[in-house]
């Protein structure tokens, strides 16, 4: 959801009716990608970019302490559980071991 007035620019405030006029002689139009709340006036342009590039660091600096922080507890999770999980195995794999040896010594007793 767009914080500006799609039609009119963020920083000129122009608009359709009322865009501005570029020193090529013709008038603004909108700056693609930006929902018609940049127009391409030059200095519209930049300060949107300026602002983009900072809102992007701003927020890639805080996915990064987010993911890290949120990313170890979940692996912290996921290895209690497959230590878990793994405890599990090896019982039921030395379970299943010790009743196959009981049932060999018993066949091999069984023969001799
Ligand atoms: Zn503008
Ligand atoms: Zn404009």
């Amino acid at each position: 959801m767009s914080e500006f007035t799609p039609g009119v620019c963020r920083y000129c405030k122009c608009t359709e009716e009322m865009p501005c006029m570029l020193s090529s002689g013709d008038t603004c139009g909108w700056e693609h990608g930006t929902d018609r709340t940049v127009c391409t006036a030059p200095h519209c342009i930049s300060n949107y970019w300026r602002d983009k590039r900072a809102k992007e660091r701003e927020f890639k600096a805080l996915t990064r302490r987010h993911s890290t922080g949120e990313i170890c507890e979940l692996q912290q999770k996921e290895i209690r559980q497959r230590k878990r999980e793994s405890r599990i195995r090896c019982k039921a794999r030395r379970e299943r071991e010790f009743k196959a040896q009981k049932e060999q010594a018993h066949v091999s007793k069984g023969e001799n």
